[in-house]
């Protein structure tokens, strides 16, 4: 059985960027993979939402 991805929270300690990822379905987008920053290259931390953090998310996006 497939498991559903987490929502993670992609940031970058370097040039603060950062994007939520909230996969829809089992599908992966290429956003959830991203293991370098797409502006200065480094490496990303990744924090994993629970759901009240997605819900506030969706409330402020
Ligand atoms: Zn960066």
């Amino acid at each position: 059985m497939p498991i559903k991805p987490a929502p993670v929270k992609l940031s970058c300690s370097f040039c603060n960027w950062s994007k939520v990822v909230i996969p829809q379905s089992d599908v992966v987008t290429r956003d959830y993979v991203l293991s370098q920053c797409p502006t200065c290259g480094k490496e990303l931390s990744r924090e994993q939402l629970n759901k009240a953090k997605v819900i506030l998310h969706k409330l402020f996006k």
